[in-house]
């Protein structure tokens, strides 16, 4: 992509931005409807795309990439006008007579940077939020899910200025340097890989642009000895191998109360056979790997440990078999990289402590799930363990309600969004203190004499 396109489009959202045609209520309301509109039109196109990127099923595909989006956009329509209302708060009586407010202020020019593994969703969600914040927006899908892509771009410019939303296709290393790097937008929603992460905000700091940084990383998934094994059992096979395992929020690896591994390991073993069958590779409810290179890294995380179930794969359908395995040291690498992909290990304990080792030797979770009916258990993680969000008793669904912020912590991200979250990160809050005129308190000016009496008493 040329430079000169890049800096045209920064400069044309800039200018439109400018002409304040993007910040009311109803030029907002419109957008959503008609992104809502477009995808309902397209949907069809979106699924074939994301069947093309990564074999995704159909119920897959709408439980996680359209039906959120459209959920999303309905929940902001709702509430868009209340969350764009100054807000009153008080004002300390020494200020006296004043009040205050805050008002929520669109951002200006934003940039999308999207990841592969959920094409669709990664994209439009955040890009819902940026125009309900009254934003512009560039959006950069992965070029690694080029159906998905191709489509996004497709929807995108057929409907929309590239003054107000823009995409960008291509080798994001090449194109977004110059655009971080010379231009100054005003936000970074970014999703995908610490690595790359910790690049961009590198480049956004030469133009002092925020960031809300959405990563990866590996969450823990404890199952405790008193767990119901048949709820968890479903719930882990249905998370851990949707996409075949490529989800930022999968749980990573199992650690089991040594005393029901056995029980927990027939239990899933039944499950997955009752999802998949004797032969996944056949199953039509089962993706592939996205490429080659994602490909080659899993088949080596299987050269050591004990294989329990699954291990079988095909290059040439970038297909693995839903895999168990056990006998994995903290050192090797399926427990040292996130593992984003069909490979479960699992770990044993005999305390709950125990599991905090394991836990800090990869810190600060993206997510973290925990089987059991002990309230005391579930209180123990949740004090114990810093994780960006999680479940009891269930896994990754935590993400598909909108009253609950989502992103990760440290490692695993900064910044929150969804619903009202995604509205706050889009938006700044502007602090405005106001006057009245008919009444002024001279103790603020000089000569102060005994004016320190009176603002003693005042900040008491
Ligand atoms: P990635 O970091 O390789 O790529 C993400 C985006 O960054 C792509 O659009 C790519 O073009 C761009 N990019 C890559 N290198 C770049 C560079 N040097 N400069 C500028 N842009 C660059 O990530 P990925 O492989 O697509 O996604 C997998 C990772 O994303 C996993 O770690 C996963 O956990 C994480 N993830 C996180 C979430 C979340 O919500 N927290 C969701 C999905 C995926």
């Amino acid at each position: 992509m040329q430079s000169e396109t890049i800096a045209r489009i920064f400069a044309g959202q800039q200018q439109f931005f400018k002409s304040g045609a993007t910040k009311s209520n109803a030029f907002r309301k419109q957008q959503l409807k008609k992104l809502l509109k477009i995808i309902k039109a397209n949907e069809q196109l979106v699924l074939d795309a994301l069947h093309k990127d990564l074999r995704k099923p159909v119920f897959e595909a709408y439980a996680t990439e359209l039906g959120p989006v459209y959920k999303e956009i309905k929940y902001i329509l709702k509430y868009l006008r209340q969350w764009m209302q100054p807000v009153r708060v008080s004002t300390p009586f020494v200020f006296f007579p004043s009040s205050s407010k805050i008002y929520k202020d669109a951002l200006g020019v934003t940039l999308i940077i999207g990841p592969w593994n959920y094409p669709f969703n990664l994209i439009i969600m955040p890009l819902i939020a940026a125009i309900a914040g009254g934003n512009t927006c560039i959006i950069k899908p992965s070029e690694f899910s080029t159906h998905t892509s191709t489509i996004i771009k497709k929807i995108i410019t057929q409907n929309f200025d590239e003054n107000y939303l823009a995409v960008l296709e291509g080798n994001g290393q090449e194109i977004l340097p110059p655009l971080i790097e010379n231009c100054p937008l005003n936000h970074i929603f970014y999703t995908g890989s610490t690595h790359v992460g910790k690049k961009i905000m590198e480049m956004a700091a030469k133009q002092l642009c925020p960031v809300t940084l959405e990563l990866g990383g590996k969450s823990p998934c404890i199952i405790d000895k008193d767990a119901n094994l048949k709820h968890a059992a479903k719930k882990i096979a249905w998370s851990k191998f949707v996409n075949a395992g490529q989800t930022c929020v999968a749980p990573d690896y199992i650690l089991v109360h040594e005393t029901i591994k056995e029980n927990f390991i027939e239990e899933i073993k039944k499950v997955l056979l009752k999802m998949y069958g004797e032969a996944p590779q056949s199953s039509p409810d089962y993706s592939r790997i996205i490429n080659e290179q994602r490909f080659d890294k899993l088949i080596g995380y299987l050269q050591k440990g004990n294989i329990l179930l699954g291990g079988q794969f095909d290059v040439s359908d970038k297909f693995i078999a839903p895999t168990i395995i056990e006998n994995i040291s903290l050192q090797d690498a399926l427990m040292q990289e996130e593992i984003f992909g069909p490979i479960l290990p699992i770990i044993t304990f005999k305390k709950l402590e125990e599991t905090l080792r394991v836990i800090e030797s990869s810190p600060s979770p993206l997510a973290l799930y925990v089987y059991t009916n002990d309230k005391k258990t579930e209180k123990f993680f949740i004090d114990n363990v810093k994780f960006g969000g999680g479940c009891i008793n269930n896994s990754l669904i935590h993400l598909g309600n909108p009253d609950l912020p989502f992103g990760g912590v440290g490692y695993s991200g900064m910044g929150q969004y969804h619903g009202k979250y995604g509205f706050d990160i889009f938006t700044r809050a502007k602090s405005v203190l106001k006057s009245a005129t008919w009444f002024d308190v001279s103790l603020w000016y000089a000569p102060y004499k005994n004016n320190i009496k009176w603002l003693k008493r005042f900040f008491k």
